[in-house]
């Protein structure tokens, strides 16, 4: 078939739509992939005619299961968990897993979608995939979280395995609930390997795993002023969430210099024009530990502060952004107001946090904008990582791993700069993440044949 009889980027997108009724995060993201990678494979037949994109935005499978388990007043509850393993063309499946209510199969299709390209992009043998449930932490006690994680892989240990589908954690999932998951793994499979990342130190866990997703973004960004010639040094940050990525970023900001204004949960954001130091950071981790506290109660430890109820921090002028809480939180209004009022820098610590219309603001304004599959793979790499020292039985110094999460951070900007120049200095990494990332697993997938 010749290339001009191939399907146009509308027939694609009809079809995905089609095929994935009532999913639009799914179909945003693989909309957001599409608008690059049709320009990308417009003259390279092999790629159409062995069908690689469509086959990349079909899961390979995805599991759907129920979890029972009982309430601490003996009431039994019953959640629905799911595990997608979207395609492992370059290594076992690998992706966090999600707690929290607004968890779909639509929301798990479109993560797992996303890490297959962020995972390439790290150049680590891993493929992608997602997990999760609609079940909500907060506000349960540590024996009822026990008790679901329990119950969760009781169904999910079938599916998974060192060299198959290695799981880590994401919202509403840290280190106690991957703590709960793994004992009861190797409790019903007597097997201690290395089946999920995000492991505590004293039983497999590497050393800067809880740090690399928020470090990473950061590094990311720096890197990104640095082909400006700029780096973070006196440059205000605005970043919402206050979970794991945002509290790591804002760290990070703060050792590089800059000065960070915001953070933010579900209930709004706060805004410290003093500027959110080190201290404050080590406050709002304690606060926030096991989703106890709220961020609105940073301002009565903090007076100098503002709370800002049921708002995002996207208005407030800064000079770098970072968005670090969920999908969908920053849309195309608030894209404009931060070119608006200056805003030089986006990195993105979330996955997808940025609207369609949005990206296109970044992207029309010339803005440096990197995409989470990019600016967030850190935390996917030292998990990488994790699983290289839990095969060779070993571990590496923390000064070992700084280093290897530089390099790969560095590597990833390197990819996305040689598939995103734009010439004229601009730089589209969107574009450079999203065809160095599918290449890598297209090239795999065509030496497969069909399968
Ligand atoms: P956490 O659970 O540690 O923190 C999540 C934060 O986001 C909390 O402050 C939470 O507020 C806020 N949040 C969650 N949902 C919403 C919502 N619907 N509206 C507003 N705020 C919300 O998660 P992480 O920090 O681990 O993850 C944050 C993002 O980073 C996610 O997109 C995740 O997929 C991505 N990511 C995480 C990685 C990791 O290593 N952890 C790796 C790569 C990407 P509240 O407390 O009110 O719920």
């Amino acid at each position: 078939m010749a290339v001009s009889d191939h399907v146009d980027f509308n027939g694609f997108m009809e079809g995905v739509k089609r095929r994935n009724p009532h999913q639009d995060e799914f179909v945003q993201a693989v909309q957001e992939v599409a608008e690059d990678i049709f320009d990308f494979i417009a003259d390279k037949e092999d790629y159409h005619s062995e069908q690689i994109l469509r086959r990349i935005a079909e899961p390979d499978r995805v599991v759907s299961f129920r979890v029972c388990w009982e309430d601490d007043k003996g009431n039994i509850r019953v959640q629905r968990g799911w595990r997608v393993q979207n395609n492992n063309a370059i290594g076992p499946y690998k992706g966090g897993i999600r707690f929290h209510q607004s968890v779909t199969e639509s929301v798990l299709k479109f993560l797992a979608f996303e890490q297959t390209f962020k995972n390439a992009l790290t150049g680590l043998p891993m493929g992608g995939g997602k997990g999760g449930s609609n079940f909500n932490p907060k506000g349960k006690s540590t024996r009822e979280i026990m008790r679901f994680c329990q119950s969760f892989m009781t169904e999910l240990y079938r599916h998974i395995g060192a060299d198959i589908d290695v799981p880590a954690g994401d919202i509403g999932v840290g280190g106690r609930e991957i703590g709960f998951m793994f004992g009861q793994y190797k409790r019903i499979t007597g097997e201690f390997t290395g089946v999920l990342t995000g492991k505590g130190l004293e039983w497999g866990g590497s050393l800067i795993r809880t740090e690399a997703t928020g470090y990473g973004a950061v590094y990311f960004l720096a890197n990104m002023l640095a082909t400006k010639g700029m780096d973070l040094g006196g440059k205000t940050a605005v970043i919402s969430g206050s979970g794991n990525v945002a509290t790591h970023a804002a760290e990070k900001i703060v050792q590089l210099g800059g000065k960070v204004l915001t953070v933010s949960d579900s209930g709004g954001f706060i805004l410290d024009p003093d500027g959110i130091t080190q201290e404050k950071i080590d406050w709002i981790k304690a606060h926030k530990t096991h989703r106890r506290g709220r961020i609105e109660e940073y301002v009565e430890a903090f007076p100098g502060a503002a709370f800002h109820a049921g708002k995002t921090p996207w208005h407030v002028p800064c000079d770098v952004a970072l968005p670090c809480a969920t999908q969908n939180e920053l849309l195309g209004d608030d894209a404009r107001a931060l070119v608006a009022n200056g805003c030089i820098a986006v990195s993105e610590g979330a996955n997808m946090p940025t609207d369609l219309e949005g990206v296109h603001v970044f992207k029309k304004a010339r803005i440096l904008y990197a995409p989470g599959k990019a600016a967030n793979a850190g935390g996917v790499a030292v998990s990488g990582l994790e699983m290289s020292q839990n095969s060779a039985r070993r571990s590496w110094t923390e000064s070992e791993l700084q280093q290897m999460l530089r390099d790969i951070m560095d590597g990833i900007h390197e990819r996305c700069l040689a598939y995103g120049d734009q010439g004229g200095g601009y730089t589209d990494y969107v574009k450079g993440a999203n065809i160095a990332g599918f290449k890598k697993v297209a090239d795999a997938m065509l030496a497969f044949g069909v399968v």
